[in-house]
């Protein structure tokens, strides 16, 4: 089959590989359609250390082509892949936080993922898409259940109000599940004016560009108290810090971005003194897709505009730097389709 090969860092290259074939647990997938994001950047880059050579790619839908899916999942179902594995026997497992399993592993980066023409991934991870999800935007699914688990952890009440900072294609997912849950109001901060416009297309009720104008936006949309929650999307701690001054008194911080600066300044007695709850996500569990896929069935969450590129999987170098490009590339979701 061919695949896209990573090498060494910075070293990608269309391969004709053995197509995989899938042990006794598994199943194998033909792909249609995969997403690309910062984690394939990151590895790319060798930010994340992986082994090589490495089949990147951890958003993949496709058909069941091979092996014994679970009951009701036939050869040629439709599917997304969960790229999260987990061993289903350690201490974190037994407790139900199989995100956190230290034997388990993402396809894509700790075995062969989707950046091919087929995948094998553990049975128990792919689940059926209906008729109303295109393969096309399927993929932004395994985008919005990391979302959605870090909004379980943060516990939105209807009414609350609920920003958020950085508009990238996870700031506009958190907006539509925000209001999906009952947020008002739902503010989004971004620099970008494009990005501040499909948000409100999207259903923030209010969206502001950063510095003292988002401070004066939100006391502006809340009675002068601050936001319930403030949500971070922009994997920088500056951004931490200002969405823990723009938190209310005795309000939370959902610090949904993975930072990779090893140092910075945050605002500490802010954080004592407010009362500040910070809270933590990484990645998704099980029940995070049948719920997701639902969310997208119904039109509570819009992934179609959400994609600004589509280009053929073997294009993937010029997906990846599309994502270097900043706002000027004007890149939301970078999709490859496989069949191109
Ligand atoms: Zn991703
Ligand atoms: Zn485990």
């Amino acid at each position: 089959m061919k695949a896209m090969v990573l090498e060494a860092p910075n070293s990608l290259a269309l391969r004709q590989v053995e197509r995989p074939a899938p042990g006794a647990a598994d199943v194998l997938v033909r792909v249609s359609n995969t997403g690309i994001c910062g984690t394939d950047q990151s590895i790319y880059y060798g930010g994340i250390p992986v082994s090589y050579p490495l089949i990147m790619g951890h958003e993949a839908v496709g058909e069941i082509v091979a092996g014994e899916a679970a009951p009701g999942l036939a050869h040629g179902s439709r599917v997304i892949i969960d790229p999260v594995y987990f061993c289903g026997q350690c201490y974190q497992c037994r407790a139900g936080q199989t995100n956190l399993c230290p034997n388990g592993g993402l396809v894509g980066r700790d075995r062969d993922g989707g950046f091919a023409e087929y995948v094998t991934v553990p049975a128990a991870n792919v689940y059926p898409l209906p008729a109303e999800v295109t393969d096309q935007a399927a993929p932004l699914i395994q985008v919005l259940t990391t979302c959605l688990h870090a909004h379980r952890l943060a516990g939105i009440f209807p009414g609350e109000a609920v920003a958020i900072i950085g508009l990238g294609v996870t700031g506009q997912l958190h907006v539509q599940l925000a209001k999906a849950r009952g947020a008002d109001p739902v503010i989004g901060i971004t620099r970008s004016e494009w990005k501040r416009k499909l948000a409100a297309e999207l259903g923030a009720d209010v969206t502001a560009a950063p510095g003292d104008d988002a401070a004066k936006v939100i006391r502006d949309a809340t009675d002068g108290r601050g936001a319930d929650l403030v949500i971070e999307c922009a994997s920088r701690v500056r951004v931490l810090a200002l969405a823990m001054t723009l938190a209310r008194i005795g309000g939370r911080v959902l610090a949904y971005s993975t930072y990779t600066e090893k140092q910075g300044e945050l605002p500490f007695y802010d954080w004592y003194f407010k009362e500040l709850q910070i809270i933590n996500a990484r990645a998704a569990k099980s029940e995070d897709y049948p719920a997701c896929i639902d969310l997208v069935r119904r039109g509570q969450v819009r992934l179609e505009p959400l994609i600004s590129h589509t280009l053929p999987f073997q294009k993937l170098d010029e997906a990846l730097a599309l994502l270097t490009g900043g706002d000027a590339s004007r890149h939301m979701k970078v999709i490859l389709d496989h069949a191109a």
